[in-house]
Protein backbone atom coordinates (compact mmCIF):
# COMPACT_ATOMS: atom_id res chain seq x y z
CA UNK A 1 0.00 0.00 0.00
CA UNK A 2 2.55 2.29 -0.87
CA UNK A 3 3.92 4.79 -3.91
CA UNK A 4 0.37 5.52 -5.01
CA UNK A 5 -0.16 7.58 -7.84
CA UNK A 6 -3.88 8.36 -8.62
CA UNK A 7 -3.53 11.14 -11.84
CA UNK A 8 -6.86 13.62 -11.97
CA UNK A 9 -7.53 12.89 -15.48
CA UNK A 10 -7.81 9.74 -18.04
CA UNK A 11 -5.42 9.52 -20.87
CA UNK A 12 -7.67 7.87 -22.65
CA UNK A 13 -9.14 9.88 -25.59
CA UNK A 14 -12.84 10.73 -25.73
CA UNK A 15 -13.72 9.32 -29.30
CA UNK A 16 -12.18 6.32 -31.62
CA UNK A 17 -11.05 6.79 -34.92
CA UNK A 18 -14.18 5.09 -36.27
CA UNK A 19 -16.45 7.82 -34.43
CA UNK A 20 -13.87 10.54 -35.90
CA UNK A 21 -14.09 8.87 -39.17
CA UNK A 22 -18.32 8.31 -39.08
CA UNK A 23 -18.80 12.09 -38.17
CA UNK A 24 -16.07 13.28 -40.74
CA UNK A 25 -18.23 11.61 -43.20
CA UNK A 26 -21.84 12.77 -42.42
CA UNK A 27 -20.37 16.43 -42.49
CA UNK A 28 -19.02 15.87 -45.71
CA UNK A 29 -22.29 14.27 -46.91
CA UNK A 30 -23.94 17.56 -45.43
CA UNK A 31 -21.72 19.59 -47.00
CA UNK A 32 -21.98 17.77 -50.38
CA UNK A 33 -23.93 18.93 -53.29
CA UNK A 34 -25.40 15.54 -54.34
CA UNK A 35 -29.28 14.94 -54.17
CA UNK A 36 -32.01 13.23 -51.57
CA UNK A 37 -30.34 10.34 -51.05
CA UNK A 38 -26.97 12.21 -49.98
CA UNK A 39 -29.02 13.47 -47.14
CA UNK A 40 -30.69 10.45 -46.63
CA UNK A 41 -27.33 8.56 -45.83
CA UNK A 42 -26.03 11.20 -44.01
CA UNK A 43 -29.10 11.23 -41.30
CA UNK A 44 -28.76 7.76 -41.55
CA UNK A 45 -25.20 7.64 -40.38
CA UNK A 46 -25.32 10.52 -37.90
CA UNK A 47 -28.35 7.92 -36.13
CA UNK A 48 -25.85 5.61 -35.97
CA UNK A 49 -23.24 7.69 -34.49
CA UNK A 50 -25.52 9.22 -32.04
CA UNK A 51 -26.19 5.16 -31.32
CA UNK A 52 -22.31 4.71 -30.90
CA UNK A 53 -22.16 7.27 -28.47
CA UNK A 54 -24.83 6.80 -26.64
CA UNK A 55 -23.48 3.53 -25.62
CA UNK A 56 -20.57 4.87 -23.67
CA UNK A 57 -23.59 6.97 -21.75
CA UNK A 58 -25.99 5.35 -21.44
CA UNK A 59 -25.71 3.75 -17.05
CA UNK A 60 -25.16 0.99 -15.88
CA UNK A 61 -27.32 -1.99 -14.49
CA UNK A 62 -28.75 -1.18 -11.16
CA UNK A 63 -28.13 -5.15 -9.44
CA UNK A 64 -30.68 -6.09 -7.64
CA UNK A 65 -29.57 -8.76 -4.80
CA UNK A 66 -31.67 -11.25 -4.77
CA UNK A 67 -33.43 -11.58 -1.66
CA UNK A 68 -33.78 -15.60 -2.10
CA UNK A 69 -31.60 -17.63 0.32
CA UNK A 70 -28.49 -19.67 -1.40
CA UNK A 71 -29.25 -22.51 -3.15
CA UNK A 72 -27.71 -25.42 -1.63
CA UNK A 73 -24.36 -26.72 -3.92
CA UNK A 74 -25.02 -30.28 -4.08
CA UNK A 75 -28.93 -29.02 -5.59
CA UNK A 76 -27.41 -27.27 -8.62
CA UNK A 77 -29.07 -28.49 -11.64
CA UNK A 78 -26.18 -29.32 -13.50
CA UNK A 79 -24.54 -32.38 -13.21
CA UNK A 80 -21.13 -32.39 -11.87
CA UNK A 81 -18.49 -32.65 -14.40
CA UNK A 82 -14.94 -34.79 -13.91
CA UNK A 83 -13.84 -32.02 -16.08
CA UNK A 84 -12.00 -29.02 -14.29
CA UNK A 85 -10.51 -27.09 -17.71
CA UNK A 86 -12.67 -24.51 -19.66
CA UNK A 87 -11.39 -24.14 -23.04
CA UNK A 88 -12.68 -23.59 -26.83
CA UNK A 89 -10.80 -23.41 -30.04
CA UNK A 90 -13.41 -20.27 -30.36
CA UNK A 91 -10.87 -17.80 -27.97
CA UNK A 92 -8.22 -18.01 -31.28
CA UNK A 93 -10.16 -15.79 -32.89
CA UNK A 94 -8.94 -12.54 -33.68
CA UNK A 95 -7.46 -9.85 -35.95
CA UNK A 96 -3.96 -11.03 -37.26
CA UNK A 97 -2.68 -7.18 -37.09
CA UNK A 98 -4.26 -6.52 -33.10
CA UNK A 99 -1.03 -6.68 -30.26
CA UNK A 100 -3.04 -9.13 -28.15
CA UNK A 101 -1.35 -12.56 -29.20
CA UNK A 102 -4.74 -14.15 -29.14
CA UNK A 103 -2.45 -17.41 -31.18
CA UNK A 104 -1.37 -18.35 -27.13
CA UNK A 105 -4.87 -19.80 -26.60
CA UNK A 106 -4.09 -22.50 -29.44
CA UNK A 107 -0.95 -23.25 -28.47
CA UNK A 108 -1.74 -23.32 -24.48
CA UNK A 109 -4.16 -25.91 -25.44
CA UNK A 110 -2.29 -28.06 -27.70
CA UNK A 111 0.74 -28.07 -25.36
CA UNK A 112 -0.98 -28.92 -22.54
CA UNK A 113 -2.14 -32.23 -24.60
CA UNK A 114 1.31 -32.88 -26.08
CA UNK A 115 3.15 -32.76 -23.22
CA UNK A 116 0.36 -35.00 -21.34
CA UNK A 117 -0.17 -32.50 -18.34
CA UNK A 118 -4.17 -32.63 -19.59
CA UNK A 119 -6.29 -35.50 -22.04
CA UNK A 120 -8.79 -34.30 -23.88
CA UNK A 121 -11.36 -35.44 -21.11
CA UNK A 122 -9.82 -32.62 -18.73
CA UNK A 123 -11.57 -30.51 -20.72
CA UNK A 124 -15.68 -28.60 -21.24
CA UNK A 125 -16.28 -26.50 -23.93
CA UNK A 126 -18.44 -23.23 -23.07
CA UNK A 127 -20.97 -22.06 -24.29
CA UNK A 128 -21.68 -18.54 -25.05
CA UNK A 129 -23.75 -16.20 -22.77
CA UNK A 130 -26.91 -14.25 -23.68
CA UNK A 131 -27.33 -10.88 -23.73
CA UNK A 132 -29.15 -10.77 -21.17
CA UNK A 133 -26.48 -12.25 -18.67
CA UNK A 134 -24.20 -9.85 -19.84
CA UNK A 135 -26.50 -6.80 -19.22
CA UNK A 136 -26.61 -8.18 -15.59
CA UNK A 137 -22.87 -5.94 -15.59
CA UNK A 138 -22.82 -3.90 -18.89
CA UNK A 139 -25.22 -1.41 -19.83
CA UNK A 140 -27.80 -2.25 -22.76
CA UNK A 141 -26.90 1.04 -24.72
CA UNK A 142 -23.06 -0.48 -24.24
CA UNK A 143 -24.05 -3.69 -25.41
CA UNK A 144 -26.20 -2.00 -28.93
CA UNK A 145 -22.79 -0.10 -29.42
CA UNK A 146 -21.00 -3.52 -29.53
CA UNK A 147 -23.50 -4.56 -31.95
CA UNK A 148 -23.48 -2.05 -34.21
CA UNK A 149 -19.98 -1.70 -34.37
CA UNK A 150 -19.12 -5.85 -35.01
CA UNK A 151 -21.41 -5.49 -38.00
CA UNK A 152 -19.64 -2.83 -39.74
CA UNK A 153 -16.41 -2.01 -41.34
CA UNK A 154 -16.10 0.88 -38.32
CA UNK A 155 -15.91 -2.23 -36.00
CA UNK A 156 -11.89 -2.16 -37.33
CA UNK A 157 -10.93 1.14 -36.75
CA UNK A 158 -12.76 1.14 -33.16
CA UNK A 159 -9.08 1.84 -30.89
CA UNK A 160 -7.42 -0.65 -29.32
CA UNK A 161 -10.55 -2.44 -28.98
CA UNK A 162 -11.23 -3.76 -32.36
CA UNK A 163 -14.40 -5.92 -32.61
CA UNK A 164 -15.94 -8.02 -35.65
CA UNK A 165 -19.22 -10.25 -35.28
CA UNK A 166 -17.09 -13.05 -35.09
CA UNK A 167 -15.07 -11.54 -32.08
CA UNK A 168 -18.40 -10.23 -30.25
CA UNK A 169 -19.12 -13.96 -30.54
CA UNK A 170 -15.96 -15.57 -29.07
CA UNK A 171 -16.27 -13.09 -26.41
CA UNK A 172 -19.46 -14.17 -25.56
CA UNK A 173 -18.27 -17.95 -25.62
CA UNK A 174 -15.21 -16.61 -22.86
CA UNK A 175 -17.68 -14.97 -20.83
CA UNK A 176 -19.55 -18.58 -20.59
CA UNK A 177 -16.00 -20.36 -20.33
CA UNK A 178 -15.32 -18.09 -17.04
CA UNK A 179 -19.24 -18.83 -15.82
CA UNK A 180 -18.45 -22.42 -16.36
CA UNK A 181 -14.63 -22.09 -14.61
CA UNK A 182 -16.78 -20.48 -11.49
CA UNK A 183 -19.80 -23.64 -11.40
CA UNK A 184 -17.04 -26.35 -11.88
CA UNK A 185 -15.34 -24.76 -8.78
CA UNK A 186 -18.32 -24.39 -6.92
CA UNK A 187 -19.09 -27.92 -7.78
CA UNK A 188 -15.40 -29.44 -7.25
CA UNK A 189 -13.44 -26.70 -5.62
CA UNK A 190 -11.06 -25.34 -8.44
CA UNK A 191 -12.17 -24.65 -12.29
CA UNK A 192 -10.03 -22.69 -14.84
CA UNK A 193 -10.77 -21.29 -17.86
CA UNK A 194 -8.02 -20.89 -20.64
CA UNK A 195 -8.59 -17.70 -21.36
CA UNK A 196 -11.04 -14.72 -20.03
CA UNK A 197 -9.39 -11.83 -17.87
CA UNK A 198 -10.87 -9.30 -19.41
CA UNK A 199 -10.71 -6.93 -16.35
CA UNK A 200 -10.45 -3.46 -18.13
CA UNK A 201 -13.79 -3.54 -19.70
CA UNK A 202 -15.94 -1.09 -17.86
CA UNK A 203 -20.11 -1.23 -17.41
CA UNK A 204 -19.97 1.13 -20.12
CA UNK A 205 -17.19 0.85 -22.45
CA UNK A 206 -14.35 -1.21 -23.69
CA UNK A 207 -10.62 -0.65 -23.11
CA UNK A 208 -7.48 -2.19 -22.80
CA UNK A 209 -8.36 -4.54 -25.47
CA UNK A 210 -11.68 -6.27 -23.10
CA UNK A 211 -15.05 -5.52 -23.88
CA UNK A 212 -17.10 -7.95 -21.69
CA UNK A 213 -15.77 -8.24 -17.89
CA UNK A 214 -15.97 -11.91 -17.91
CA UNK A 215 -15.53 -12.21 -14.24
CA UNK A 216 -17.78 -9.77 -13.17
CA UNK A 217 -20.49 -11.17 -15.44
CA UNK A 218 -19.87 -14.62 -14.21
CA UNK A 219 -20.32 -13.06 -10.07
CA UNK A 220 -23.44 -11.33 -11.23
CA UNK A 221 -24.67 -14.24 -12.90
CA UNK A 222 -23.81 -16.55 -9.86
CA UNK A 223 -25.57 -14.31 -7.25
CA UNK A 224 -28.60 -13.90 -9.28
CA UNK A 225 -28.78 -17.59 -9.55
CA UNK A 226 -28.36 -17.86 -5.94
CA UNK A 227 -25.25 -20.01 -5.72
CA UNK A 228 -22.99 -16.98 -4.00
CA UNK A 229 -23.54 -14.41 -1.75
CA UNK A 230 -19.48 -13.08 -1.69
CA UNK A 231 -17.53 -13.16 -3.99
CA UNK A 232 -13.31 -12.39 -4.52
CA UNK A 233 -10.81 -11.47 -7.20
CA UNK A 234 -7.81 -11.64 -6.84
CA UNK A 235 -6.27 -9.98 -9.82
CA UNK A 236 -2.59 -10.78 -10.37
CA UNK A 237 -1.64 -9.01 -13.63
CA UNK A 238 0.94 -6.50 -14.17
CA UNK A 239 -2.32 -3.62 -15.09
CA UNK A 240 -5.01 -2.54 -12.83
CA UNK A 241 -8.10 -4.29 -13.03
CA UNK A 242 -9.88 -1.17 -13.11
CA UNK A 243 -13.10 -1.88 -14.97
CA UNK A 244 -13.36 -4.53 -12.58
CA UNK A 245 -12.72 -2.31 -9.47
CA UNK A 246 -14.90 0.61 -11.17
CA UNK A 247 -18.08 -1.91 -11.85
CA UNK A 248 -17.56 -3.24 -7.85
CA UNK A 249 -16.92 0.16 -6.46
CA UNK A 250 -19.94 0.34 -4.02
CA UNK A 251 -20.69 -3.27 -3.28
CA UNK A 252 -20.05 -4.72 -0.48
CA UNK A 253 -20.13 -8.33 -1.65
CA UNK A 254 -17.42 -8.55 -3.88
CA UNK A 255 -13.97 -8.20 -2.87
CA UNK A 256 -11.40 -6.45 -5.06
CA UNK A 257 -7.88 -7.08 -4.86
CA UNK A 258 -5.16 -5.76 -7.21
CA UNK A 259 -1.71 -5.89 -7.66
CA UNK A 260 -0.14 -4.55 -10.26
CA UNK A 261 2.27 -1.74 -11.32
CA UNK A 262 1.73 2.23 -10.33
CA UNK A 263 3.31 3.68 -13.45
CA UNK A 264 1.84 1.91 -16.21
CA UNK A 265 -1.93 1.98 -17.87
CA UNK A 266 -4.30 2.46 -16.69
CA UNK A 267 -4.37 6.15 -15.65
CA UNK A 268 -6.25 6.91 -13.82
CA UNK A 269 -6.34 3.93 -11.37
CA UNK A 270 -9.72 2.95 -9.91
CA UNK A 271 -9.91 2.09 -6.21
CA UNK A 272 -10.49 -1.78 -5.82
CA UNK A 273 -11.14 -3.11 -1.91
CA UNK A 274 -7.19 -3.38 -1.77
CA UNK A 275 -4.56 -2.04 -4.19
CA UNK A 276 -1.17 -2.76 -4.18
CA UNK A 277 0.74 -0.25 -6.21
CA UNK A 278 4.67 -0.87 -7.23
CA UNK A 279 6.56 1.45 -9.34
CA UNK A 280 8.98 -0.14 -11.99
CA UNK A 281 11.97 1.32 -10.00
CA UNK A 282 11.41 -0.59 -7.29
CA UNK A 283 12.53 -3.47 -8.95
CA UNK A 284 9.92 -5.72 -8.24
CA UNK A 285 11.37 -9.73 -8.26
CA UNK A 286 9.73 -12.81 -7.59
CA UNK A 287 10.63 -12.47 -3.85
CA UNK A 288 9.86 -8.84 -3.15
CA UNK A 289 6.21 -9.59 -5.16
CA UNK A 290 5.82 -12.90 -3.47
CA UNK A 291 6.16 -10.65 -0.27
CA UNK A 292 3.85 -8.53 -1.20
CA UNK A 293 0.78 -11.62 -1.27
CA UNK A 294 1.34 -12.50 2.27
CA UNK A 295 -1.52 -9.93 2.71
CA UNK A 296 -4.02 -12.74 1.14
CA UNK A 297 -5.00 -14.66 3.68
CA UNK A 298 -5.79 -11.84 6.19
CA UNK A 299 -7.97 -10.89 3.51
CA UNK A 300 -9.57 -13.52 2.70
CA UNK A 301 -10.02 -14.51 6.15
CA UNK A 302 -12.08 -10.87 6.52
CA UNK A 303 -13.95 -11.29 3.13
CA UNK A 304 -15.19 -15.09 3.70
CA UNK A 305 -16.16 -15.38 -0.24
CA UNK A 306 -18.44 -17.89 -1.44
CA UNK A 307 -16.08 -17.93 -4.57
CA UNK A 308 -12.73 -16.96 -5.32
CA UNK A 309 -11.92 -15.34 -9.05
CA UNK A 310 -7.76 -15.96 -9.50
CA UNK A 311 -6.63 -13.90 -12.62
CA UNK A 312 -3.19 -15.31 -13.06
CA UNK A 313 -2.11 -12.73 -15.95
CA UNK A 314 1.38 -13.54 -17.47
CA UNK A 315 2.72 -10.19 -17.79
CA UNK A 316 4.54 -9.57 -14.17
CA UNK A 317 6.83 -11.45 -16.03
CA UNK A 318 10.50 -10.14 -16.83
CA UNK A 319 10.42 -9.89 -21.01
CA UNK A 320 7.13 -8.79 -20.51
CA UNK A 321 6.92 -5.81 -23.42
CA UNK A 322 4.10 -3.68 -21.72
CA UNK A 323 5.20 -4.54 -18.23
CA UNK A 324 7.92 -3.63 -15.94
CA UNK A 325 8.58 -6.28 -13.17
CA UNK A 326 11.18 -8.18 -13.07
CA UNK A 327 9.38 -11.90 -12.35
CA UNK A 328 10.97 -14.91 -13.51
CA UNK A 329 8.78 -18.03 -14.74
CA UNK A 330 9.50 -19.83 -11.88
CA UNK A 331 8.49 -16.69 -9.83
CA UNK A 332 4.99 -16.65 -11.89
CA UNK A 333 4.42 -20.61 -11.02
CA UNK A 334 5.62 -19.91 -7.37
CA UNK A 335 2.51 -17.26 -7.42
CA UNK A 336 0.25 -19.44 -8.23
CA UNK A 337 1.17 -21.99 -5.88
CA UNK A 338 1.25 -19.46 -2.76
CA UNK A 339 -2.52 -17.94 -4.05
CA UNK A 340 -3.99 -21.24 -5.22
CA UNK A 341 -2.68 -23.13 -2.09
CA UNK A 342 -3.80 -20.38 0.32
CA UNK A 343 -7.32 -20.36 -1.30
CA UNK A 344 -7.63 -23.96 -1.19
CA UNK A 345 -6.04 -24.24 2.05
CA UNK A 346 -9.23 -21.62 3.54
CA UNK A 347 -11.40 -24.05 1.70
CA UNK A 348 -12.75 -21.13 -0.68
CA UNK A 349 -13.57 -22.64 -3.99
CA UNK A 350 -11.74 -21.08 -6.69
CA UNK A 351 -11.82 -20.28 -10.67
CA UNK A 352 -8.73 -19.25 -12.68
CA UNK A 353 -8.45 -17.10 -15.77
CA UNK A 354 -5.69 -16.41 -17.84
CA UNK A 355 -5.32 -12.47 -18.42
CA UNK A 356 -2.92 -10.87 -20.33
CA UNK A 357 0.60 -11.29 -21.44
CA UNK A 358 2.58 -10.12 -23.75
CA UNK A 359 6.48 -11.37 -23.97
CA UNK A 360 8.00 -11.17 -27.50
CA UNK A 361 8.28 -14.35 -27.86
CA UNK A 362 5.31 -16.19 -27.83
CA UNK A 363 6.53 -19.23 -26.19
CA UNK A 364 7.27 -17.34 -22.90
CA UNK A 365 3.31 -16.67 -22.41
CA UNK A 366 2.45 -19.94 -23.35
CA UNK A 367 4.95 -21.78 -21.05
CA UNK A 368 3.79 -19.22 -17.85
CA UNK A 369 0.64 -20.28 -18.30
CA UNK A 370 1.24 -23.69 -18.85
CA UNK A 371 3.13 -23.52 -15.44
CA UNK A 372 -0.09 -22.22 -14.12
CA UNK A 373 -2.46 -25.24 -15.39
CA UNK A 374 0.42 -27.43 -13.70
CA UNK A 375 -0.18 -25.84 -10.40
CA UNK A 376 -3.86 -26.82 -10.92
CA UNK A 377 -3.36 -29.81 -12.03
CA UNK A 378 -1.22 -31.02 -8.90
CA UNK A 379 -3.23 -29.09 -6.50
CA UNK A 380 -5.75 -31.54 -8.09
CA UNK A 381 -3.87 -34.55 -7.24
CA UNK A 382 -2.90 -32.76 -4.21
CA UNK A 383 0.54 -32.14 -4.77
CA UNK A 384 0.87 -28.64 -3.48
ZN1 LIG B 1 -2.17 -6.89 -18.25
Amino acid sequence: MENYEYLAGSTRPPFTLAEIILFLTVIYLFMGTGGNWQILLAVLLLIYWFALMAGKLWPPPKFDFPATPLVRKNSTPNAPTKANFVWSPEYKVGFWWHFPPVKKYVLIHHRAIEEKILTEDDFIKPTPLRDQDLALVHGRGYLWRLYLLSITPLGFLNGENPISFKILKKLKIACGGTYLACKIALEQQIGMNLGGGFHHAFACHEEGFCHLNDMSIAIRKLQTERLINRAMIIDCDVHQGNGTASIFESDKTVFTFSIHQDDLYPYPKQYSNYDISLLRNQRVDDKRYLEELKVLPTLIQEHRPDLIIYLAGADPFQYDRLGGFLLTKQGLMDRDAYVLRVCADIDIPTAIVLGGGYASNIDDIVEIHLNTIRVVHKLLKGDV
